[in-house]
């Protein structure tokens, strides 16, 4: 079998690396010659919506799969009149590329999500501040990630100044939520509606960006696993989705508040590779291929550490019990993922001395 993917960044590299054992072979499409995946995978270096470049990685595969929900909707077209089909299906796409869709679509589920508010333009502003208040944080409506393209409202006054900060239109304004912490789950679906679903896990951000995922998330009751578990396995069966998708949540004193959905594998399940029994990664290749779906379970307990900026001493991270390195081979750069580094114990008290000196060790890169 052969599958090829939209982007070929360390997501796609993770992909290709847990095709390999299965005897899929893998071609990614990405501009940049020196991406991650193109070590171990066939790499067509052209635009993602690159006609002859779309032929070329799609030619022999039994089915196009991509690592970011920006994918050009060119490419999908491309693609559809090659007869290849792109699994998750491209409506999983347009509902994601828009957050203001990914909140509708989850508050018709019945899961909650922030008060929020469309601006389209500064007149918007109004109607926004009495709908959803203060505070709030107004966010472009596509294309944000890691915390860019986001804006925090204090007061009322500073509304306008956001949104021409932000470009004044394709805007949402959303309540800020009092969260306890954060949690994600991440899904996987199979072409015949089987689906896995993995634990909730907690997620720790730092300027933004992911920095250490706790799997599965500590103290979770029996009812906040079945909320944020249901949540995610609603949003997937609703879009029909195919393949693996995250969703993202606060957990607050009231319950499960949704924020995102990524359409996609994500980081905040890497420490799958090795802290469940089959990984996010080998799951989304067995269901974009129509394989049955394998073991979300984790493995006594496991820990990500993103590896962000530079990267700590290699033999440091590897002398620590339970530690697996993924490097992703990208140049060092102040606030760009290098890698992540998991630890896998049996219990959380044997996980945190080992945790604790590899957080030292990130923490002391991330600065670097
Ligand atoms: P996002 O790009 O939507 O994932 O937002 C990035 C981060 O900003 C989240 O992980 C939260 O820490 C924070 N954030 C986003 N939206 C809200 C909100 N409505 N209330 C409180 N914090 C938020």
């Amino acid at each position: 079998m052969r599958l090829a993917i939209l982007g070929g960044g360390q997501l796609a590299w993770m992909l290709a690396l847990a095709a390999e054992p299965l005897g899929v072979s893998v071609a990614v499409l990405e501009p940049s010659p020196d991406a991650a995946a193109g070590r171990i995978a066939d790499h067509v270096i052209a635009a993602y919506d690159d006609p002859a470049g779309l032929d070329e990685v799609s030619a022999g595969a039994d089915v196009v799969t991509y690592e970011f929900e920006n994918v050009p909707t060119a490419a999908v077209t491309r693609l559809a009149e090659r007869g290849i089909p792109v699994l998750p299906f491209p409506g999983s796409l347009t509902v994601t590329q828009d957050r203001m869709r990914e909140k509708e679509l989850m508050a018709a589920l019945g899961i909650r999500v922030a008060p929020h508010a469309a601006i389209d333009s500064p007149a918007d502003a109004a109607a926004a501040l009495a709908a959803v208040g203060v505070p709030g944080i107004l966010k472009t409506r596509r294309l944000g990630y890691d915390g860019k393209g986001q804006v925090r409202v204090a007061t009322a006054d500073a509304l306008p100044a956001a949104i021409a900060e932000l470009g004044g239109t394709d805007l949402i304004y959303e309540g800020l939520v009092s969260f306890t912490r954060e949690l994600s789950v991440v899904v996987a679906r199979g072409t015949d509606g089987s689906t896995a679903v993995y634990p909730p896990v907690e997620n720790e951000h730092r300027d933004g960006i992911l920095s250490l995922t706790l799997a599965p998330a500590p103290n979770l009751s029996p009812a906040l696993i079945e909320q944020a578990q249901s949540a995610a396995l609603k949003v997937a069966e609703s879009l029909d989705h195919i393949g693996v998708l995250c969703v993202e949540l606060f957990d607050t004193p009231a319950g499960i508040v949704a924020n995102e959905i990524a359409p996609r594998v994500h980081n905040s399940g890497h420490w799958s590779i090795e802290g469940a029994v089959t990984s996010q990664f080998e799951n989304h290749v067995r269901a974009v291929l129509g394989l049955p779906l394998g073991d979300p379970s984790v493995r006594g307990v496991a820990a990500m550490v993103n590896i962000v900026g530079t990267e700590p001493e290699l033999a440091a991270l590897l002398a620590l019990p339970g530690v697996s390195v993924h490097t992703y081979g990208k140049a060092p750069r102040r606030g760009r993922k290098l890698g992540h580094a998991t630890i896998v114990a049996d219990s959380a008290e044997a996980l945190a001395a080992p945790l604790a000196q590899v957080r030292a060790l990130a923490d002391a890169a991330w600065d670097a």
